[in-house]
Protein backbone atom coordinates (compact mmCIF):
# COMPACT_ATOMS: atom_id res chain seq x y z
CA UNK A 1 0.00 0.00 0.00
CA UNK A 2 1.41 3.40 -0.61
CA UNK A 3 3.44 5.16 2.02
CA UNK A 4 1.25 8.41 2.23
CA UNK A 5 -1.80 6.67 3.12
CA UNK A 6 -2.48 7.03 7.28
CA UNK A 7 -1.87 4.24 9.11
CA UNK A 8 -5.02 1.87 9.86
CA UNK A 9 -4.31 2.84 13.71
CA UNK A 10 -4.61 6.60 12.71
CA UNK A 11 -7.51 6.56 10.98
CA UNK A 12 -9.17 4.34 13.58
CA UNK A 13 -7.97 6.90 16.10
CA UNK A 14 -9.14 9.95 14.11
CA UNK A 15 -12.66 8.44 13.68
CA UNK A 16 -12.77 8.01 17.84
CA UNK A 17 -11.57 11.19 18.47
CA UNK A 18 -14.17 13.28 15.92
CA UNK A 19 -17.10 10.80 16.79
CA UNK A 20 -16.27 12.22 20.32
CA UNK A 21 -16.23 15.87 19.37
CA UNK A 22 -19.35 15.75 17.02
CA UNK A 23 -21.44 13.96 19.92
CA UNK A 24 -20.30 16.36 22.46
CA UNK A 25 -21.47 19.17 20.64
CA UNK A 26 -25.08 17.73 19.56
CA UNK A 27 -25.40 17.17 23.25
CA UNK A 28 -24.30 20.15 24.36
CA UNK A 29 -25.87 22.81 21.66
CA UNK A 30 -28.22 20.84 19.71
CA UNK A 31 -29.95 19.07 22.73
CA UNK A 32 -33.39 20.20 21.62
CA UNK A 33 -33.08 20.21 18.15
CA UNK A 34 -35.34 17.13 17.16
CA UNK A 35 -34.10 15.90 13.56
CA UNK A 36 -30.97 15.70 15.14
CA UNK A 37 -32.19 13.63 17.43
CA UNK A 38 -33.81 11.55 14.97
CA UNK A 39 -32.46 11.14 12.22
CA UNK A 40 -28.39 11.52 13.39
CA UNK A 41 -28.05 10.63 17.04
CA UNK A 42 -30.94 7.62 16.80
CA UNK A 43 -30.76 7.44 12.91
CA UNK A 44 -27.93 7.54 10.98
CA UNK A 45 -24.94 7.27 13.86
CA UNK A 46 -26.93 4.12 15.84
CA UNK A 47 -27.18 2.37 12.83
CA UNK A 48 -24.04 2.10 11.15
CA UNK A 49 -22.92 1.71 15.12
CA UNK A 50 -25.21 -1.11 15.24
CA UNK A 51 -24.11 -2.55 12.01
CA UNK A 52 -20.18 -2.56 12.56
CA UNK A 53 -20.59 -4.22 15.96
CA UNK A 54 -23.22 -6.61 14.18
CA UNK A 55 -20.21 -7.33 11.32
CA UNK A 56 -17.81 -8.02 13.90
CA UNK A 57 -19.64 -10.23 15.99
CA UNK A 58 -20.93 -12.41 12.69
CA UNK A 59 -17.05 -13.11 12.45
CA UNK A 60 -16.63 -14.78 16.32
CA UNK A 61 -18.51 -17.98 16.16
CA UNK A 62 -17.30 -19.40 12.88
CA UNK A 63 -13.98 -17.72 13.38
CA UNK A 64 -13.14 -19.75 16.82
CA UNK A 65 -14.60 -22.83 15.23
CA UNK A 66 -12.81 -22.49 12.32
CA UNK A 67 -8.97 -21.13 13.69
CA UNK A 68 -9.14 -23.56 16.82
CA UNK A 69 -10.18 -26.57 14.47
CA UNK A 70 -7.01 -25.40 11.96
CA UNK A 71 -4.81 -24.97 15.18
CA UNK A 72 -5.40 -28.61 16.76
CA UNK A 73 -5.75 -30.66 14.19
CA UNK A 74 -2.14 -29.83 13.07
CA UNK A 75 -0.69 -30.32 16.68
CA UNK A 76 1.53 -33.79 16.26
CA UNK A 77 1.00 -34.89 19.36
CA UNK A 78 -2.20 -33.83 20.93
CA UNK A 79 -1.13 -34.35 24.94
CA UNK A 80 0.50 -30.85 24.13
CA UNK A 81 -3.05 -29.73 25.01
CA UNK A 82 -3.52 -30.74 28.18
CA UNK A 83 -0.13 -28.58 29.10
CA UNK A 84 -1.13 -25.66 27.17
CA UNK A 85 -4.66 -25.67 28.36
CA UNK A 86 -2.91 -25.67 31.63
CA UNK A 87 -0.51 -22.97 31.30
CA UNK A 88 -2.81 -20.60 29.42
CA UNK A 89 -5.32 -21.19 32.56
CA UNK A 90 -2.71 -20.64 35.17
CA UNK A 91 -2.04 -17.69 33.19
CA UNK A 92 -4.70 -15.93 33.20
CA UNK A 93 -5.93 -16.81 36.73
CA UNK A 94 -2.63 -15.59 37.99
CA UNK A 95 -3.13 -11.61 36.08
CA UNK A 96 -6.37 -10.97 37.31
CA UNK A 97 -5.44 -12.20 40.80
CA UNK A 98 -2.50 -9.00 40.67
CA UNK A 99 -4.74 -6.81 38.89
CA UNK A 100 -7.64 -6.97 41.82
CA UNK A 101 -5.18 -7.16 44.80
CA UNK A 102 -3.54 -4.16 43.24
CA UNK A 103 -6.65 -2.23 42.58
CA UNK A 104 -7.93 -3.38 46.88
CA UNK A 105 -4.85 -1.99 47.68
CA UNK A 106 -5.02 1.37 45.80
CA UNK A 107 -8.42 2.05 46.80
CA UNK A 108 -7.51 1.07 50.58
CA UNK A 109 -4.97 3.88 49.77
CA UNK A 110 -6.74 6.60 48.07
CA UNK A 111 -10.65 5.97 50.06
CA UNK A 112 -12.21 7.21 47.12
CA UNK A 113 -15.61 6.65 48.86
CA UNK A 114 -14.89 8.98 51.91
CA UNK A 115 -17.48 12.10 52.02
CA UNK A 116 -19.65 10.46 49.45
CA UNK A 117 -23.21 10.40 50.74
CA UNK A 118 -25.42 7.64 50.00
CA UNK A 119 -27.92 7.76 47.24
CA UNK A 120 -31.55 7.39 47.98
CA UNK A 121 -32.89 5.81 45.38
CA UNK A 122 -30.38 2.99 44.52
CA UNK A 123 -32.31 0.43 42.88
CA UNK A 124 -30.20 -1.78 41.10
CA UNK A 125 -31.22 -5.53 40.20
CA UNK A 126 -28.74 -7.99 39.95
CA UNK A 127 -28.89 -11.15 37.58
CA UNK A 128 -27.34 -14.01 38.78
CA UNK A 129 -23.95 -15.06 38.00
CA UNK A 130 -23.28 -19.17 37.64
CA UNK A 131 -21.62 -21.23 40.31
CA UNK A 132 -18.52 -22.67 40.02
CA UNK A 133 -19.34 -26.69 39.56
CA UNK A 134 -21.82 -24.89 37.24
CA UNK A 135 -19.34 -23.11 34.90
CA UNK A 136 -17.78 -26.19 34.89
CA UNK A 137 -20.41 -28.72 33.78
CA UNK A 138 -21.46 -25.75 31.12
CA UNK A 139 -18.32 -26.47 29.24
CA UNK A 140 -19.82 -29.03 27.51
CA UNK A 141 -21.63 -28.80 24.95
CA UNK A 142 -24.72 -30.85 24.80
CA UNK A 143 -25.59 -29.54 21.09
CA UNK A 144 -22.68 -27.85 19.31
CA UNK A 145 -25.08 -26.61 17.52
CA UNK A 146 -26.81 -24.66 20.04
CA UNK A 147 -23.47 -23.68 21.49
CA UNK A 148 -22.73 -21.99 18.32
CA UNK A 149 -25.97 -20.52 17.77
CA UNK A 150 -26.24 -19.19 21.42
CA UNK A 151 -22.45 -18.25 21.34
CA UNK A 152 -21.55 -20.23 24.01
CA UNK A 153 -17.33 -19.48 23.41
CA UNK A 154 -16.40 -22.27 25.99
CA UNK A 155 -18.21 -24.70 24.99
CA UNK A 156 -17.72 -23.70 21.18
CA UNK A 157 -13.44 -24.26 22.35
CA UNK A 158 -14.28 -27.68 23.74
CA UNK A 159 -16.50 -29.09 21.10
CA UNK A 160 -13.77 -26.96 18.74
CA UNK A 161 -10.80 -28.85 20.54
CA UNK A 162 -12.06 -32.06 20.26
CA UNK A 163 -12.97 -32.02 17.01
CA UNK A 164 -9.12 -30.96 15.60
CA UNK A 165 -7.96 -33.60 18.29
CA UNK A 166 -10.25 -36.63 16.45
CA UNK A 167 -8.95 -35.05 13.13
CA UNK A 168 -5.41 -34.90 14.35
CA UNK A 169 -5.67 -38.76 15.26
CA UNK A 170 -8.05 -40.58 12.45
CA UNK A 171 -5.39 -40.45 9.78
CA UNK A 172 -6.22 -39.62 6.04
CA UNK A 173 -9.90 -38.13 6.35
CA UNK A 174 -8.66 -35.98 8.98
CA UNK A 175 -5.40 -34.58 7.05
CA UNK A 176 -7.99 -33.97 3.81
CA UNK A 177 -10.55 -31.92 5.89
CA UNK A 178 -7.64 -30.27 7.22
CA UNK A 179 -7.18 -28.26 3.62
CA UNK A 180 -10.69 -27.30 3.47
CA UNK A 181 -10.75 -25.62 7.31
CA UNK A 182 -7.65 -23.84 6.16
CA UNK A 183 -9.20 -22.77 3.31
CA UNK A 184 -12.17 -21.23 5.04
CA UNK A 185 -9.81 -19.77 7.64
CA UNK A 186 -8.08 -17.66 5.19
CA UNK A 187 -11.63 -16.15 3.75
CA UNK A 188 -12.47 -15.29 7.03
CA UNK A 189 -9.66 -13.65 8.23
CA UNK A 190 -9.58 -11.91 4.57
CA UNK A 191 -13.29 -10.50 6.05
CA UNK A 192 -11.88 -9.49 9.65
CA UNK A 193 -9.30 -7.44 7.01
CA UNK A 194 -12.13 -6.06 5.32
CA UNK A 195 -13.99 -5.19 8.28
CA UNK A 196 -11.15 -3.40 10.41
CA UNK A 197 -10.09 -1.53 7.32
CA UNK A 198 -14.13 0.02 7.87
CA UNK A 199 -13.72 0.45 11.52
CA UNK A 200 -13.01 4.07 11.45
CA UNK A 201 -16.35 4.67 9.96
CA UNK A 202 -18.17 2.67 12.67
CA UNK A 203 -16.30 3.83 15.87
CA UNK A 204 -17.10 7.18 14.57
CA UNK A 205 -20.84 6.61 14.35
CA UNK A 206 -20.20 4.43 17.63
CA UNK A 207 -18.68 7.12 19.69
CA UNK A 208 -20.80 10.24 18.00
CA UNK A 209 -24.02 8.24 19.50
CA UNK A 210 -22.39 7.47 22.81
CA UNK A 211 -21.61 11.01 23.48
CA UNK A 212 -24.89 12.44 22.41
CA UNK A 213 -26.63 9.96 24.86
CA UNK A 214 -24.10 10.45 27.62
CA UNK A 215 -23.00 13.23 29.63
CA UNK A 216 -19.57 14.23 31.24
CA UNK A 217 -21.22 15.98 34.19
CA UNK A 218 -22.67 12.47 35.92
CA UNK A 219 -18.90 11.63 36.97
CA UNK A 220 -19.59 14.61 39.67
CA UNK A 221 -18.87 13.33 43.06
CA UNK A 222 -17.78 9.75 41.45
CA UNK A 223 -14.60 11.51 39.86
CA UNK A 224 -12.66 10.27 42.85
CA UNK A 225 -13.58 6.33 41.74
CA UNK A 226 -13.60 7.45 38.12
CA UNK A 227 -9.84 8.02 38.12
CA UNK A 228 -8.64 5.87 40.74
CA UNK A 229 -10.12 3.05 38.36
CA UNK A 230 -8.64 4.25 35.19
CA UNK A 231 -5.31 5.12 36.81
CA UNK A 232 -5.22 1.65 37.96
CA UNK A 233 -6.01 0.00 34.73
CA UNK A 234 -3.08 2.00 33.02
CA UNK A 235 -0.86 1.22 35.47
CA UNK A 236 -1.95 -2.66 35.00
CA UNK A 237 -1.39 -1.82 31.23
CA UNK A 238 1.68 -0.02 31.04
CA UNK A 239 3.89 -1.21 34.08
CA UNK A 240 2.39 -5.06 35.30
CA UNK A 241 2.03 -5.69 31.38
CA UNK A 242 5.35 -5.00 30.72
CA UNK A 243 7.51 -6.46 33.59
CA UNK A 244 5.27 -10.42 32.50
CA UNK A 245 6.75 -9.96 29.81
CA UNK A 246 10.11 -9.57 30.17
CA UNK A 247 10.53 -11.53 32.84
CA UNK A 248 8.51 -14.30 31.21
CA UNK A 249 9.37 -13.89 28.03
CA UNK A 250 11.66 -11.57 27.29
CA UNK A 251 9.78 -9.73 24.92
CA UNK A 252 10.02 -5.81 24.87
CA UNK A 253 7.01 -4.27 25.68
CA UNK A 254 7.06 -1.43 23.57
CA UNK A 255 6.75 -2.91 20.85
CA UNK A 256 4.14 -5.08 22.19
CA UNK A 257 1.90 -1.98 23.09
CA UNK A 258 2.32 -0.24 20.05
CA UNK A 259 1.03 -3.47 18.01
CA UNK A 260 -2.20 -4.10 20.46
CA UNK A 261 -3.10 -0.46 19.82
CA UNK A 262 -5.77 -1.33 16.89
CA UNK A 263 -7.01 -4.08 19.19
CA UNK A 264 -7.68 -1.21 22.42
CA UNK A 265 -9.43 0.73 19.79
CA UNK A 266 -11.45 -1.94 18.69
CA UNK A 267 -11.99 -3.02 22.50
CA UNK A 268 -12.34 0.57 23.82
CA UNK A 269 -15.20 1.60 21.36
CA UNK A 270 -17.28 -1.84 20.95
CA UNK A 271 -17.07 -2.64 25.13
CA UNK A 272 -16.46 -6.17 24.37
CA UNK A 273 -13.80 -8.12 24.55
CA UNK A 274 -15.85 -11.03 22.35
CA UNK A 275 -17.14 -8.98 19.75
CA UNK A 276 -12.77 -8.05 19.35
CA UNK A 277 -12.10 -11.82 18.88
CA UNK A 278 -11.60 -11.49 15.60
CA UNK A 279 -9.34 -8.27 15.68
CA UNK A 280 -7.14 -9.74 18.95
CA UNK A 281 -6.30 -12.80 16.83
CA UNK A 282 -5.32 -10.71 13.97
CA UNK A 283 -2.88 -8.79 16.24
CA UNK A 284 -1.76 -11.94 17.86
CA UNK A 285 -1.11 -14.03 14.91
CA UNK A 286 -0.01 -11.82 12.04
CA UNK A 287 1.74 -8.72 13.70
CA UNK A 288 2.73 -10.20 16.81
CA UNK A 289 4.20 -13.55 16.39
CA UNK A 290 2.09 -15.68 17.83
CA UNK A 291 1.36 -19.20 15.95
CA UNK A 292 -1.91 -19.73 15.11
CA UNK A 293 -2.54 -23.30 16.61
CA UNK A 294 -1.63 -21.06 20.52
CA UNK A 295 -3.32 -18.00 19.75
CA UNK A 296 -6.71 -19.67 17.74
CA UNK A 297 -7.03 -21.41 21.60
CA UNK A 298 -5.67 -18.58 24.21
CA UNK A 299 -7.64 -15.69 22.57
CA UNK A 300 -11.19 -16.87 22.46
CA UNK A 301 -10.48 -18.25 25.81
CA UNK A 302 -9.10 -15.71 27.31
CA UNK A 303 -12.21 -13.55 25.80
CA UNK A 304 -14.28 -15.14 28.46
CA UNK A 305 -12.12 -15.87 31.15
CA UNK A 306 -9.44 -13.41 31.51
CA UNK A 307 -10.48 -9.78 32.37
CA UNK A 308 -8.24 -7.79 34.16
CA UNK A 309 -9.31 -4.53 33.67
CA UNK A 310 -13.05 -6.27 34.62
CA UNK A 311 -11.12 -7.07 38.22
CA UNK A 312 -9.79 -3.63 38.38
CA UNK A 313 -13.21 -1.93 38.41
CA UNK A 314 -14.48 -4.50 41.21
CA UNK A 315 -11.50 -4.47 43.47
CA UNK A 316 -11.83 -0.72 43.72
CA UNK A 317 -16.11 -0.74 43.63
CA UNK A 318 -15.99 -2.88 46.64
CA UNK A 319 -13.91 -0.87 48.74
CA UNK A 320 -15.32 2.39 47.38
CA UNK A 321 -19.60 0.58 48.27
CA UNK A 322 -18.06 -0.25 51.97
CA UNK A 323 -16.64 2.91 52.54
CA UNK A 324 -19.66 4.98 51.06
CA UNK A 325 -21.79 2.42 53.73
CA UNK A 326 -19.60 2.70 56.18
CA UNK A 327 -18.62 -0.73 56.40
CA UNK A 328 -15.22 -2.21 57.49
CA UNK A 329 -13.57 -4.72 55.17
CA UNK A 330 -11.70 -7.07 57.38
CA UNK A 331 -7.96 -9.05 55.66
CA UNK A 332 -10.56 -11.93 54.62
CA UNK A 333 -13.19 -10.78 53.23
CA UNK A 334 -9.81 -8.71 50.94
CA UNK A 335 -9.14 -12.43 50.14
CA UNK A 336 -12.60 -13.17 49.33
CA UNK A 337 -13.02 -10.65 46.89
CA UNK A 338 -10.12 -11.16 45.52
CA UNK A 339 -10.65 -15.02 45.33
CA UNK A 340 -14.56 -14.51 44.17
CA UNK A 341 -13.56 -11.80 41.31
CA UNK A 342 -11.56 -14.24 40.18
CA UNK A 343 -13.44 -16.85 39.87
CA UNK A 344 -16.14 -15.07 38.84
CA UNK A 345 -14.51 -14.22 35.55
CA UNK A 346 -14.30 -17.62 34.68
CA UNK A 347 -18.06 -17.99 33.88
CA UNK A 348 -19.10 -14.67 32.66
CA UNK A 349 -18.67 -14.00 28.75
CA UNK A 350 -17.09 -10.74 27.85
CA UNK A 351 -20.08 -8.50 26.81
CA UNK A 352 -20.47 -5.06 27.90
CA UNK A 353 -21.54 -4.56 31.09
CA UNK A 354 -21.24 -7.98 32.24
CA UNK A 355 -18.57 -6.61 35.13
CA UNK A 356 -21.41 -5.26 36.96
CA UNK A 357 -22.96 -8.70 37.02
CA UNK A 358 -19.75 -10.20 38.42
CA UNK A 359 -19.57 -7.28 40.90
CA UNK A 360 -23.00 -8.12 42.57
CA UNK A 361 -21.66 -11.77 43.41
CA UNK A 362 -18.49 -10.30 44.63
CA UNK A 363 -20.72 -8.17 46.98
CA UNK A 364 -22.82 -11.00 48.23
CA UNK A 365 -20.24 -12.77 49.15
CA UNK A 366 -18.53 -10.24 51.76
CA UNK A 367 -22.15 -9.28 53.08
CA UNK A 368 -22.01 -5.81 51.31
CA UNK A 369 -25.21 -4.25 49.54
CA UNK A 370 -25.66 -5.63 46.13
CA UNK A 371 -27.86 -2.37 45.72
CA UNK A 372 -24.07 -0.12 46.22
CA UNK A 373 -23.56 -1.25 42.38
CA UNK A 374 -26.26 1.51 41.86
CA UNK A 375 -24.07 4.19 42.93
CA UNK A 376 -21.30 3.58 40.46
CA UNK A 377 -23.61 2.46 37.14
CA UNK A 378 -23.78 6.16 35.65
CA UNK A 379 -20.06 5.93 35.16
CA UNK A 380 -19.42 2.86 34.18
CA UNK A 381 -19.94 3.09 29.76
CA UNK A 382 -16.80 4.44 30.22
CA UNK A 383 -15.16 2.32 32.37
CA UNK A 384 -16.39 -0.58 30.99
CA UNK A 385 -14.62 0.52 27.67
CA UNK A 386 -11.44 1.33 28.65
CA UNK A 387 -11.17 -1.93 31.20
CA UNK A 388 -12.38 -4.28 27.98
CA UNK A 389 -9.26 -2.48 26.29
CA UNK A 390 -7.10 -3.62 29.19
CA UNK A 391 -8.80 -7.30 29.31
CA UNK A 392 -7.65 -7.76 25.32
CA UNK A 393 -4.28 -6.37 26.29
CA UNK A 394 -3.82 -9.04 28.42
CA UNK A 395 -5.49 -11.78 26.48
CA UNK A 396 -2.78 -11.12 23.88
CA UNK A 397 0.20 -10.61 26.45
CA UNK A 398 -0.83 -14.03 27.98
CA UNK A 399 -0.89 -15.34 24.47
CA UNK A 400 2.73 -14.08 23.81
CA UNK A 401 4.35 -15.83 26.41
CA UNK A 402 2.45 -19.08 26.09
CA UNK A 403 3.87 -19.57 22.54
CA UNK A 404 6.90 -18.29 23.53
CA UNK A 405 7.58 -21.29 25.95
CA UNK A 406 5.96 -23.41 23.56
CA UNK A 407 8.47 -22.97 20.98
CA UNK A 408 5.69 -21.57 19.10
CA UNK A 409 6.46 -17.99 18.60
CA UNK A 410 7.98 -16.12 15.87
CA UNK A 411 10.37 -12.98 16.73
CA UNK A 412 11.09 -11.91 13.51
CA UNK A 413 7.11 -10.59 12.75
CA UNK A 414 7.07 -9.59 16.97
CA UNK A 415 10.07 -7.28 15.91
CA UNK A 416 8.98 -6.02 12.63
CA UNK A 417 7.24 -3.00 13.27
CA UNK A 418 5.22 -3.57 9.59
CA UNK A 419 4.36 -7.05 10.02
CA UNK A 420 0.71 -7.87 9.38
CA UNK A 421 0.45 -3.94 7.20
CA UNK A 422 0.10 -5.38 4.71
CA UNK A 423 -3.19 -6.54 5.40
CA UNK A 424 -4.40 -2.51 5.49
N1 LIG B 1 -17.04 -5.42 28.76
C1 LIG B 1 -16.01 -6.22 29.37
C2 LIG B 1 -15.41 -7.17 28.35
O1 LIG B 1 -16.03 -7.49 27.37
C3 LIG B 1 -16.52 -7.00 30.53
C4 LIG B 1 -16.91 -6.05 31.62
O2 LIG B 1 -16.03 -5.61 32.34
O3 LIG B 1 -18.09 -5.70 31.72
O4 LIG B 1 -14.31 -7.61 28.50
Amino acid sequence: SDNKKRSLTSRIAIGMVAGIILGSILRYFFNDVQWVDEYLTNGLFHVVGQIFITSLKMLVVPLVFISLVVGTCSLSDPSKLGRLGGKSVGLYVVTTAIAITLAISAAVLVQPGSGIERAADTNFQPSEAPSLSQVFINMFPDNPINAMAEGNMLQIIVFSLLFGVSMALVGKPGERLRGFFEDINDVIMKLVVILMNLAPYGVFALMAKLFADIGLEMIGSLAKYFVLVLVVLFVHALVVYPILLKFLARLNARQFLRKMRDTQLFAFSTASSNATIPVTLETVTKRLGVNNSIGSFTVPLGATINMDGTAIMQGVATVFIAQVYGLDLTMSSYLMVILTATLASIGTAGVPGVGLIMLAMVLQQVGLPVEGIGLIIGVDRLLDMTRTAVNVTGDAMVSCIVARSENAFDENTFNDPDAGKDLE
